[in-house]
C-alpha cells in the first residue's frame, strides 16, 4: 500500500479533529500516551494479514464475514461469564450461517477495545439536568457526576482490552470454539423451544457430518476451510474491531514492525500496523474527506471499515475509496451501510454503481441497526426487530439487483444473561415477541440497544434461509 511520505502515525494532527476529547490536563495526557506507546502490541502484523487475506475471500464470494458485539463495551462488563457469552453467541451465530450459505464465516467481534463513542451532541439531559454527554469509558463515566474527560481512561481501556483478548485467545485455545461441543455456547437459557430445536438441528447435522468425515478419513471434512491453516472444525479464527475514534490512542499503538516473511517484497520491508485490534473502523460521524480520521486510517496497514450512511454522497465515496485505498488491494476496505430501513432503496444502489465504476475491491457489509434506532413515547431508546430485518432483506435484494454481493452483516448484540438466566430486553420483536413494556425488565446497554440471544439467532436464521433458497 503506497502511501504519501508525508504521512506518519502523527501527521492527523494537522487537520481537523471530528469529535475531538478536550482534556483539562494534557501534561497528564502526554504521560499516559507515553506509557501505552512502550506497552506491548495486543495482536500481531501476521494476524492482522491473515484477516485481509480473509476478506479479500469474502470480497471474492468464498466466505461470509460476521461483524458483531456491543454497542459500547465498558470496563464493569468485563467479566469471564460475558465474555463467554458474548463469544458463544457470535459462534452460535456463525454456525447457523456456515449451515445456511454453505460458506465460511469470518467472524470479527465488536471486543477487546470498543470503548469510544460518537456522540451527536456534547451534551445530555438526565432527569432535570443537562450534562455533557457520556462518551465510552475511555473517556468519561457513565455517572452523570463523572463525566470530566480523564488521561487515565485511556490506559484503563489498553488493560481492559488486554484481559479481554487474554480471555478470548484461552476459550479459544481450549476448545470452547469445537463444534463438537456447540451447547457449551450457552444455549441452555433460550426458551423459545422452536429456536432451541432448530439450532440443535443443525448442530447435529454438523456432528454427524464431522463424525461422517473421521470415518471415512476424510479429517478436512465438509471444507470450511480459511486462508489455508485453519479449519472451523478445530481451533477458530477470531478477530477483534473497534471505532478507530480516539486517535491519540490509537496513534500509540500504532507500529513499525516487520511485514510477514511471505508477504514481503524486500527482504527488511516493514509496515506501519494498528496493533490494538485486527480491524478498525472509521464511524459515519468522523469520515470527513479533508479529516483527521482519514489522514490516520490511510497509513496504516490493517484491513478498515467505513461507515456508510444517506449523507455520503457517491463521488465523495470514490474519492474516499482513491485516499484509502490507491492501490485497490484487496480485502482492505469494508464498506458498512447503515441507510435505515425507509432510506436503503434510495442510496445503495447509487453508491454500488459508483464503486463498481471505479473498480474498487470492497466488502459490502450491512449494517441494519444504525440507521433504525427510535425513541419511545416514554423516552427509551429502542429498535425494532422487523425494521432491523427489513433493512437487510432489502440490502441482500438490492445487492443481487446490481450484480453485486453483500459480502457480510454488522450487528450489535449480546449474549448476556442475568443471574436468573434471562436475556436483556432493548429491541422490540423477534421471535419472543417482546414489547414497549417489557423493555423496562432488563435493559442494560450504555449506548445503543442490542439484540437478545433469541433475536439474534432469529436474525441468523433469515440470512441462512435467504443463501439456502
Ligand atoms: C456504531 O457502530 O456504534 C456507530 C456509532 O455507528 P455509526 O458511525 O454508523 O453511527
Ligand atoms: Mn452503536
Amino acid at each position: 500500500m503506497s502511501t504519501s511520505s508525508t504521512w506518519s502515525p502523527s501527521s492527523w494532527r494537522d487537520r481537523t479533529v471530528a469529535q475531538a476529547v478536550k482534556y483539562e490536563d494534557p501534561a497528564k495526557l502526554q504521560s499516559v500516551l507515553g506509557k501505552i506507546t512502550k506497552l506491548p502490541p495486543l495482536v500481531t502484523p501476521s494476524e492482522i494479514e491473515r484477516l485481509r487475506h480473509q476478506l479479500a475471500l469474502v470480497q471474492q464470494n468464498k466466505a461470509f464475514l460476521l461483524h458483531a458485539g456491543d454497542c459500547a463495551e465498558s470496563f464493569d462488563a468485563c467479566t469471564h461469564e460475558n465474555i463467554t457469552a458474548k463469544l458463544g453467541l457470535i459462534l452460535s451465530f456463525s454456525l447457523i450461517l456456515i449451515w445456511g450459505a454453505r460458506m465460511p464465516v469470518v467472524r470479527i467481534g465488536r471486543i477487546a477495545g470498543q470503548y469510544a463513542k460518537p456522540r451527536s451532541s456534547g451534551t445530555e439531559k438526565i432527569g432535570d439536568r443537562e450534562v455533557p454527554s457520556f462518551r465510552g469509558d475511555n473517556v468519561n463515566g457513565f455517572d452523570p457526576d463523572d463525566r470530566k474527560p480523564d488521561p487515565e481512561r485511556l490506559l484503563s481501556a489498553y488493560f481492559h482490552s488486554t484481559t479481554t483478548l487474554n480471555c478470548l485467545r484461552g476459550l479459544l485455545a481450549s476448545g470452547f470454539a469445537s463444534l463438537n461441543h456447540p451447547r457449551d455456547w450457552s444455549l441452555s437459557h433460550v426458551r423459545s423451544p422452536i429456536l432451541r430445536k432448530e439450532f440443535e438441528r443443525i448442530s447435529e447435522s454438523i456432528s454427524d457430518a464431522m463424525d461422517f468425515s473421521r470415518t471415512i478419513g476424510a479429517d478436512g471434512g465438509p471444507s470450511f476451510e480459511l486462508g489455508g491453516t485453519h479449519t472451523v472444525q478445530g481451533e477458530v479464527d477470531f478477530y477483534t474491531s473497534h471505532e478507530g475514534l480516539l486517535l491519540d490512542y490509537e496513534e500509540s499503538l500504532t507500529r513499525h514492525l516487520p511485514v510477514p516473511p511471505a508477504l514481503r517484497k524486500t527482504s527488511d520491508e516493514k509496515a506501519w500496523y494498528n496493533t490494538s485490534a485486527h480491524f478498525v473502523w472509521i464511524g459515519d460521524r468522523t469520515r470527513q474527506l479533508d479529516g483527521a480520521h482519514v489522514e490516520y486510517f490511510r497509513g496504516i496497514r490493517n484491513p478498515i471499515g467505513i461507515k456508510v450512511g444517506p449523507s455520503m454522497q457517491p463521488d465523495e465515496l470514490v474519492r474516499l475509496l482513491d485516499v484509502v485505498n490507491p492501490d485497490k488491494v484487496p480485502g482492505r476496505v469494508t464498506l458498512i451501510t447503515r441507510y435505515g430501513a425507509e432510506k436503503i432503496a434510495q442510496f445503495l444502489a447509487g453508491h454500488i454503481a459508483v464503486v463498481q465504476k471505479a473498480a474498487h475491491p470492497v466488502v459490502w457489509v450491512c449494517d441494519p441497526m444504525h440507521g433504525n434506532t427510535l425513541t419511545t413515547s416514554a423516552g427509551v431508546k429502542t429498535r425494532h426487530f422487523r425494521t432491523i430485518v427489513s433493512e437487510l432483506v432489502a440490502c441482500l435484494r438490492i445487492h443481487s439487483e446490481c450484480g453485486s454481493r453483500l459480502g457480510g452483516v454488522s450487528l450489535e448484540f449480546t449474549g448476556e444473561i442475568n443471574d436468573e438466566g434471562f436475556s436483556v430486553t432493548e429491541c422490540l420483536g423477534g421471535s419472543m415477541e417482546l414489547n414497549e413494556q417489557e423493555l423496562g425488565l432488563r435493559y442494560q446497554s450504555f449506548c445503543d440497544p442490542r439484540l437478545n440471544f433469541e433475536q439474534s439467532l432469529d436474525v441468523a436464521f433469515v440470512i441462512s434461509e435467504f443463501f439456502k433458497s
